[in-house]
């Protein structure tokens, strides 16, 4: 049956070491899974689990971009995450098998609208307009878990021209990422070419036209945007 228009290709993601792309079905994030981060937002993550929202899969951003400054917003913040990508579908993943649905693993930005994001805290209403928004989740090359291993423990940084905002380990994530695919599978069921926020560490902060940022985690590509 022929659409009454084209349809947009499938947002992808480059693969590191391979000519192929990783075909993006779904963007998935954290929330909170940091407890030092928990805290500078103002919430005790002894008391509240992380949890989760969405991003659409055209929000992806290539590496080496540069980024529009996104209208409606006053205070527009980097987050630094490790990104799991999914290469085998499942829902009610066990924890113990859950790498086995891991196809690789890159580094990413949240970027977020912060004030929106405040906005609709304060109201109960919902975060699409705060960190769905067009372009808001660049994401470096995909290594494959096949090549390169699995990450449990690894540096994560970030610095805004040149100079450091956020440094931390993922191995300081409250939920591992065993733990967060086994938790997202009761939720939705995962598909090959879903990605994972995995959540960002503290010291996030505000962008302005002009910024160049660097985010990375030991080795993964790191990932290189511009602010225009
Ligand atoms: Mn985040």
């Amino acid at each position: 049956m022929p659409t009454v228009f084209l349809p947009a290709a499938p947002p992808t993601v480059e693969v590191d070491g391979t000519l192929s792309r990783f075909p993006v079905h779904r963007i998935y994030c954290v929330g909170r899974n940091y407890a030092e981060h928990a805290r500078e937002m103002g919430s005790d993550p002894s008391r509240e689990p992380p949890f989760f929202f969405s991003k659409p899969a055209d929000a992806i951003v290539p590496n080496n971009t540069e980024v529009p400054y996104p209208p409606r917003t006053q205070n527009f913040h980097y987050e630094v995450e490790l990104v799991v990508a999914i290469g085998r579908g499942g829902c009610n993943i066990a924890t113990a098998r859950a790498l086995e649905y891991v196809f690789g693993y890159a580094v990413g930005n949240d970027l977020t609208r912060r004030d929106l994001q405040k906005l609709a805290k304060e109201a109960g209403k919902p975060w699409d307009v705060s960190k769905g928004f067009d372009r808001s989740a660049p994401i470096a090359a995909i290594r494959p878990a096949n090549s390169g291993g699995h990450i449990a423990g690894a540096a994560i940084w970030l610095k805004v021209n040149g100079e450091l905002r956020q440094q931390a380990n993922v191995a300081d994530m409250i939920w591992s990422v065993p733990e967060i695919v086994a938790e997202l599978s009761t939720l939705f069921e995962l598909q090959p070419g879903d990605l994972i926020f995995t959540g960002t560490p503290a010291g996030v902060g505000a962008l302005k036209v002009g910024d160049r940022i660097e985010a990375g985690i030991e080795g993964l590509e790191s990932l290189t945007t511009t602010i225009c």
